[in-house]
């Protein structure tokens, strides 16, 4: 019998805010890993979801949207990027279809670098095929890429396929992680960052924005994991709005998170929230740092 070489490698999902970077990235793992919202700008880091299986190890990194930064928050996530490709042995451009927006940051981006690109066009689902293959089209005018698919991220279209041309662009190598591992990531970081997406999916305009969530504590018993959490807001005002009449809405943060961290750690969890005025903690080396933000 023949044995299959084991392959190892590290693949950048890269794209705009919204485009489904995330949500591709659980259908790759087959789990929600990491946060989904219909707002942009909802994932902030860079963060590795680890696929493995027997004869490989797919390290994805999913990344924050390429924008243009306007304040030193919006920098680091895109310094998160840069970083993102440079390790890199295949990227996943992913451009929405049923969204048309200048793509030449995308385009510039692709042409610094000499790393294999595939194109993803997500939310297929979306729009017709004439649009598609209209889309598919002009992006292929723009930038060579090793291979063209499209998908629906939400459903799963075509995501067995597209993993299965990903591994095509996987070198030979032992595991870079833990056969076990499924992030770089601690629970705890996952923990936050399941509180935040409530706070994006509740709370309205810019608020969600000037939002950041730390974990304070987190004690495993017998019995249950109590979480204590410190929601981190930008002025009085905001504090005002995340707790709400009779602390309506931090009950409904508290809540819905809870759920999903129950179901994350398999486990019965205990979870106690705060709110805390963190003036100017987006512009803020000192707060940026203390918030994980390299
Ligand atoms: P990201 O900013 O690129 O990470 O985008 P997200 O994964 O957070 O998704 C942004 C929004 O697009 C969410 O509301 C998703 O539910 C939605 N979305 C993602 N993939 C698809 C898809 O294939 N079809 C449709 N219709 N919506 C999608
Ligand atoms: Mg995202």
């Amino acid at each position: 019998m023949n044995k299959v070489p084991h392959r190892s490698g590290f693949v950048s999902i890269i794209g705009k805010p919204n485009a489904g970077k995330s949500t591709l990235l659980n259908q790759l793992l087959g789990r929600k890993l990491v946060i989904t919202t219909p707002t942009a700008q909802t994932t902030r880091h860079r963060i590795f979801g680890i696929d493995s299986s027997e004869n490989h190890q797919i390290v994805y990194s999913d990344t924050p949207g390429l924008i243009r930064p306007r304040y030193k928050l919006q920098e680091r996530m895109m310094g998160s990027i840069s970083q993102s490709l440079e390790d890199a042995d295949l990227i996943l451009l992913v451009i929405a279809v049923d969204e048309s927006y200048p793509e030449d940051q995308i385009v510039k981006l692709a042409e610094k670098t000499e790393i294999p690109k595939i194109l993803v066009l997500n939310k297929m689902d979306a729009v017709s095929e004439e649009k598609l293959f209209k889309r598919m089209q002009e992006m292929a005018a723009k930038v060579d890429f090793v291979e063209a698919i499209p998908i629906s991220a939400l459903n799963g279209h075509n995501v067995e396929k597209l993993k299965e041309l990903t591994l095509n662009y996987i070198p030979e190598g032992p595991a870079y992680f833990d056969k076990e591992q499924v992030s770089d990531r601690p629970e705890r970081f996952f923990v936050a960052e399941m509180i935040r997406e409530k706070i994006f999916l509740l709370m309205r305009q810019e608020l969600p924005y000037s939002t950041e969530v730390v974990v304070e504590s987190f004690d495993e018993d017998e019995e249950q994991i109590r979480i204590e959490a410190t929601i981190h807001v930008t002025t009085k005002q905001h504090k005002g709005m995340v707790i709400g009449k009779g602390a309506k809405n931090l009950k409904k943060i508290g809540t819905m998170a809870r759920k999903d961290i129950e179901q994350f750690l398999a486990n019965s969890v205990y979870l106690n929230l705060y709110v805390k005025v963190s003036e100017g903690w987006k512009d803020s080396d000192f707060h940026l740092r203390g918030f994980g933000y390299q």
